[in-house]
């Protein structure tokens, strides 16, 4: 059994709200994560099994590790097609918004959300939701990914019995790709009960391990490599290692979407690292990418530095400075953090 975690009133609102809605759109932040696909399929899947007619948005295109997920070539990408959404966002009567906090996650789609007067959903596990991003906010930041929201919601309005293969195995990959394949925020037994809940409907647990973790190309191994090799500093003073990657070392690698994803992980496999950062050069901006161990809150840094946000072992956020001013400017931050970062084992 799951211990009710959502508020009985958000399920009753919610199952009424999809009752009444005929048209529905759902949308997840940009660059979607595994837990960002996994949540709005799931969601999709379980609005199929009901026969309501939905469809996913999200702003710009994803990794093609995730093209193999239940029906996520039906997805509409904005940045290709922004004529189409617009016009089925145009009828749309219910959206229903994934994995992310506030409107400024879903780039360009931002301002046409802000100005659809139909009712809107959130189901979201980071911390402090903007609090007029929806009617009715489901956001359970404890929670390790939004997928299990999903999950958890599905099956407290009760619609387990009838949940599908697809639905399950969208879940799962959330579930998975935001708890590091269970290795981080997963010692909750209340997972494992879902996971086993989850295999009931026939996913293939295995499978969908190969499917996200064991695809990538040989270009990809390659820029792993030298990222390691040639791009990692590693600062014992601050338990910190950063990785830089500029435009031009990313093409000479032939980057695709998502190929860098992983990469910040990999230095915490280092003795005393405690947190990690990559720098990457976009075409428009510089991303950086944090990931930390025990307490040490990389949000913070994220969204004071930044413009960005995220968990306290896992953020991200941007820099309109060059790659190399970027670089210097983390560097001069860390020293603030010096103590703190000596702090953690
Ligand atoms: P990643 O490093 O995998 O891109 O992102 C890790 C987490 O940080 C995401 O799950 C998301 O919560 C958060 N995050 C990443 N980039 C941004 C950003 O630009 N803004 C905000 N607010 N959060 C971000
Ligand atoms: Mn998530």
């Amino acid at each position: 059994m799951l211990s009710k975690i959502i508020a009985e009133s958000l399920i009753t609102d919610t199952r009424q709200y999809i009752e009444n809605a005929n048209n529905i759109i759902i949308i997840t932040h940009i660059s979607p994560d595994g837990d960002a696909m996994g949540s709005a399929l799931g969601v999709y899947h379980f609005l199929s099994s009901l026969n309501k007619k939905a469809s996913i948005v999200v702003p710009n295109k994803f990794a093609s590790f995730f093209n193999w997920m239940p029906a996520a070539t039906d997805i509409f990408i904005y940045e290709v097609q922004e004529e189409k959404i617009n016009q089925l966002i145009s009828v749309a009567d219910l959206i229903i918004m994934t994995d992310f906090n506030t409107l400024s996650r879903i780039g360009a789609l931002q301002e046409i959300i802000e100005k659809f007067t139909g009712d809107k959903i959130l189901i979201d596990h980071h911390r402090n939701p903007d609090l007029n991003i929806a009617n009715i906010i489901i956001s359970y930041p404890h929670i390790s990914s939004t997928s299990e929201i999903v999950f958890r919601l599905i099956y407290r309005m009760g619609f387990s019995e009838t949940m599908n293969n697809c639905c399950a195995t969208s879940i799962y990959t959330g579930m998975m790709t935001d708890t590091g394949a269970f290795t981080f925020n997963s010692n909750n037994p209340e997972i494992y009960f879902i996971i086993s809940e989850l295999l009931t409907k026939g996913i293939d647990k295995d499978q969908i391990y190969n499917n996200i973790y064991n695809t990538y190309s040989a270009d990809r191994l390659r820029l792993m490599g030298y990222a390691l090799t040639a791009k990692m500093e590693v600062l014992d003073e601050y338990k910190t290692a950063i990785i830089t990657l500029t435009a031009d070392e990313l093409e000479h690698y032939n980057y695709q979407e998502g190929d860098t994803e992983g990469f910040v992980n990999l230095p915490l496999s280092i003795k005393g690292v405690v947190c990690s950062i990559l720098i990457k050069e976009n075409t428009t901006h510089v991303k950086l990418s944090f990931r930390s161990r025990g307490s040490f809150p990389v949000n913070l840094i994220a969204s004071n530095y930044f413009h960005g946000g995220g968990h306290i072992n896992a953020a991200g956020g941007e820099s309109y400075e060059s790659i190399n001013q970027t670089f210097k400017r983390v560097k001069e931050i860390l020293p603030l953090y010096k103590e703190q970062l000596n702090s953690i084992d």
